[in-house]
Formats: structure tokens, C-alpha cells, sequence
């Protein structure tokens, strides 16, 4: 079977996603049209030119080294090994990620990621990036765009091709493709929402808190998160209610705010010296789970990334899993087929998993705002890495075949359960992880989790 002939094809969004999706259709041969609603962030400052990260694993980092830009990416990225949990009395408490330090998650900025993959997507030769061009509007027959020209204010018609919708959550494709009969989907707004806050570096660009992790402050219905920063800094996310006694709406003048920080995470505000200024006039973000399908019209318009599976961030697999998606869609081009039998595999290949990481991630919310701040939670993880030093290879636990392996979400899902049972089940009576049966446990692992593990 031949390769879907090399068409020039139509990108909209040139987040994470599109940017990267772009480089993978070059490299196919596809040259590339990418329709960016913002400016060039490489020349003009967007998001107040804060410093904002995300986590990046096993996942990205693989559809990264793919294309040829893993090695330069981890060179701005931090480590991060574990969770740094900030109780809101007592000593910290560390709970590592992986079975030893080979297994972490990394810190990179949002932006400098973005942009570098814009950059590399221009230096296939194949990629011409439009930016203020912000498309309203799809003709599901011709492929046609509505593009409204930001910089010149005029609307136009894009040429129909084959179209990507990599726009985000409130992705234009599709919502035009929610309008279809045949389309079915749900969006669920958290109840939550979050606001960015930072600790700069110390003197000298020294990090304040331990660089090496991600830092929690789990608190039952709310949370404080940090993330590390090449230059020293922190990004912190408070995520709060929108409505009720502690919450968004509750917080609403700096003596309140001030008085919560105090209470809540004494530590944090006294590392975070424009709280109040920050907190007042940084935007609050929402969150959103969305599910949907079709993704794809035909050959003709296909969704991937956030515009087709947005989660809420407890997982850190938003982006990883957006980047998976171009690594999965390759390989379909790479197994030739016309573009309508590219989305169909496509779509029946991530859309489960997709649904499994969106779910995974909303459990992910309770466990880090609430349960890692619970003792009981605690011990649970430390048998858990006991068995994972008893029985490597054989007892895998779910945070580390999402974060650390490219198994299908899905099975990490279902594995997920598996060893939940396990862990709690050795875990009963137990006041030392260290006293663990591990006789129990190899019958447990071996009863469960190895024919399971086999079967798939
Ligand atoms: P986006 O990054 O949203 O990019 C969409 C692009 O399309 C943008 O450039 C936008 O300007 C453009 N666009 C939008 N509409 C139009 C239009 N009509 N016309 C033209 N262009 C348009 N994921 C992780 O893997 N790890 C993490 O640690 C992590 N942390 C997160 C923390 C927070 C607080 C949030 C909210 C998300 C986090 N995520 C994380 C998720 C991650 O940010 C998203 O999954 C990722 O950005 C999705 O990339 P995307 O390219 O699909 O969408």
C-alpha cells in the first residue's frame, strides 16, 4: 500500500501539539500551513512573559527524541523525583516517584518548549507558521477555513486541504464538528479553578525550596503545587473552589488572602513576596474534561491533542498525551492507507486511552489534594515501593506505567486497579512497610497481576 499522497495540509494552533504535529507531517513530506491565533510569542511577550512549566515524561519526552529534539529539550528541563509534601504541620515528607532516581518527571518551561518547537517546525523548510490568524470556521466538504486575520482585521477563506485541529480546549474545529448529527461528547467543567503564582530564585539564582521535586501542599478540597524553573524560580498553581467558604470567590480582598496564606501554607507565602499584587491581577484558569467523538471527518479534518481529549492537569499527561498522539498518527502514515483510513485507525486506537487519562486524571485530583496528605495514603505508597524493589519487573504500580512507560493508558489503568487491591490488601494490620509479607505478596502478584499482565 502507498503512503496518503503528500498533500500540503492545514494545521490550526501552533501550541505544543500543532508545533510538533507540524514537524512529523514535514517530516512525512506534507509541506505544512499553520494557523496560530496568538502573535509570535518568539518576538512578542504573551501570558505577561511569566514562567510557566509543565512535566514532561516518558511519553513526550519519546515523541520528542523521535524528531530528533529530546536531548536539546532536557537540557532546560529539571528533574523531579518525587513529591515534596508540605504538611501543614510537621516536617516535610518526601515521597519519591520512581522505584530509584532514573524514574522522574521533568520540569520545562511551557514556553521556551513552545517556541522551540515552532522553531524546529520552521526548520524542516515544509512549515509556514501564520500567527494572529484565528479560524472561525469549517467547510467539512472542501476542507475551506474561515480565517479572521487579527493583524489586518479582515476575514478571509484558507484554500480547503486536509485540516488538523490542534486548537486547544475550546477548539473552533470542534465545536463546528459538535454540530454535526453524528457527533456526541460531554465537557465537564471542574469545580475548581487556579491561579499562578511565583517564588523567585534566592540570591544568586539558588532554589529556595528542594529543586529536585514537585511540591504539594495538600489541603482536602484545595491545593498548593510547585514546579522548579532553570532560573531558580518556582511556579506555583493554587487550585480552589470557584464558589464556597474557602474558594475563589471567598478570597476576595488581601486581608482575606493574606490571612489564608497564613493558615494554609505559611512556608510557601513567605517565599512569594507579590502574593497579594499577583493573586489580584493574574487570571484565574478553569478546567476542563472533554470527551467526543467522532474526531475526524471523513479523510478530510481530524482532531488531536486538548481539541480532542482536554483533561485536568493532575497527571501531568496533557501534553504527553497530545504528544503521543502525533507519535501514533506517524507510525499510521508510515503504514500507508489514504488520510480517511489514517483517522479512522487513529481515532479507535486513542480514543479509549485518551478517556482512560482523562478519568485517571480527575482520580489523580483527589489523591494529591487530599489522600497524599493522609497518613494511611503514605504508608501505602511506601509498601508500594517496597514491592516494587521485591519484584521489579514483575509489580508495577499505576503512576509509573503512565508516567514512565508508553503502555497504552488504558492497561495502566486497569493494572492501576490490580495493584491498588494488592498493596491495600497487604497492607491491612501492617505498621512498618518494611514488615511486609512478601510471600503474600509474590502469591498476590503472581495470582493477579502476571496473567493479566500476560494476557495483554
Ligand atoms: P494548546 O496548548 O492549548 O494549544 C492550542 C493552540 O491553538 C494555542 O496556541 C492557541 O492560541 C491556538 N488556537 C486556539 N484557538 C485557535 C483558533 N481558533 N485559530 C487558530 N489558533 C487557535 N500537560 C502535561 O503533559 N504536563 C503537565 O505538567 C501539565 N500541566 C498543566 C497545568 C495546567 C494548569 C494546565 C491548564 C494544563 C497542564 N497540562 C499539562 C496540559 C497541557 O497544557 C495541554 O494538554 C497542552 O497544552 C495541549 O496542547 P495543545 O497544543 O493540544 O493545546
Amino acid at each position: 500500500m502507498s503512503e496518503p499522497r503528500k498533500d500540503t495540509v492545514t494545521v490550526v494552533g501552533a501550541g505544543l501539539v500543532g508545533s510538533l504535529l507540524s514537524i512529523y507531517l514535514a517530516r512525512r513530506g506534507h509541506p505544512v500551513e499553520l494557523l496560530e491565533r496568538r502573535p509570535d510569542m518568539r518576538r512578542e511577550t504573551v501570558d505577561g512573559g511569566r514562567s510557566i512549566n509543565l512535566a514532561i515524561s516518558t511519553r513526550g519526552l519519546h515523541a520528542l527524541r523521535q524528531v530528533g529534539l529530546e536531548d536539546e529539550a532536557l537540557k532546560h528541563a529539571i528533574p523531579m523525583r518525587g513529591r515534596m509534601i508540605h504538611p501543614p504541620q510537621g516536617a516535610l515528607v518526601y515521597q519519591p516517584y520512581g522505584k530509584d532516581d532514573s524514574q522522574h518527571i521533568n520540569s520545562l518551561s511551557r514556553a521556551w518548549l513552545n517556541a522551540f518547537l515552532m522553531t524546529a517546525a520552521e526548520a524542516t523548510g515544509q512549515v509556514n507558521i501564520r500567527f494572529k490568524q484565528r479560524v472561525t470556521q469549517v467547510d467539512f466538504g472542501s476542507g475551506a477555513l474561515t480565517v479572521h486575520d487579527d493583524a489586518t482585521g479582515q476575514v478571509r477563506q484558507e484554500p480547503g486541504r486536509v485540516v488538523f485541529g490542534t486548537d486547544g480546549s475550546a477548539s473552533a474545529i470542534r465545536q463546528a464538528l459538535e454540530q454535526r448529527p453524528d457527533f456526541t461528547g460531554t465537557q465537564e467543567q471542574l469545580g475548581h479553578g487556579y491561579k499562578e503564582l511565583t517564588i523567585p530564585a534566592g540570591p544568586g539564582g539558588t532554589f529556595q525550596m528542594e529543586k529536585h521535586a514537585l511540591h504539594i501542599w495538600p489541603r482536602g478540597t484545595f491545593m498548593l503545587i510547585a514546579l522548579p524553573n532553570e532560573d531558580g524560580s518556582f511556579t506555583c498553581t493554587l487550585f480552589l473552589p470557584w464558589q464556597g467558604p474557602v474558594s475563589f470567590a471567598s478570597l476576595d480582598t488581601p486581608e482575606t488572602l493574606s490571612a489564608f496564606f497564613d493558615a494554609q501554607f505559611p512556608d510557601a507565602k513567605a517565599l512569594i513576596p507579590d502574593l497579594v499584587e499577583a493573586f489580584f491581577s493574574r487570571p484565574t484558569g478553569s478546567m476542563v474534561t472533554v470527551k467526543g467523538a467522532p474526531w475526524h471527518v471523513g479523510g478530510q479534518t481530524l482532531l488531536l491533542g486538548d481539541a480532542a481529549h482536554a483533561i485536568v492537569p493532575f497527571f501531568g499527561q496533557g501534553m504527553n498525551c497530545g504528544f503521543e498522539d502525533c507519535v501514533v498518527l506517524d507510525a499510521l502514515l508510515g503504514q500507508g492507507g489514504g488520510w480517511e483510513q489514517v483517522f479512522t485507525a487513529f481515532e479507535r486506537l486513542r480514543k479509549t486511552n485518551a478517556d482512560a487519562i482523562a478519568d485517571m486524571a480527575v482520580e489523580n485530583f483527589v489523591e494529591m489534594r487530599d489522600s497524599a496528605g493522609d497518613p494511611r495514603f503514605q504508608f501505602r505508597k511506601a509498601v508500594e515501593k517496597v514491592l516494587l524493589n521485591a519484584f521489579p519487573g514483575e509489580f508495577v504500580g499505576r503512576y509509573s506505567l503512565v508516567s514512565f512507560s508508553r503502555v497504552p493508558y488504558r492497561l495502566a489503568y486497569q493494572v492501576g486497579a490490580l495493584t491498588d487491591g494488592i498493596v491495600a490488601e497487604l497492607s491491612e494490620g501492617l505498621t512498618r512497610a518494611e514488615d511486609v509479607d512478601l510471600k503474600r505478596a509474590a502469591e498476590l502478584i503472581r495470582s493477579r497481576l502476571t496473567p493479566f499482565m500476560k494476557e495483554h
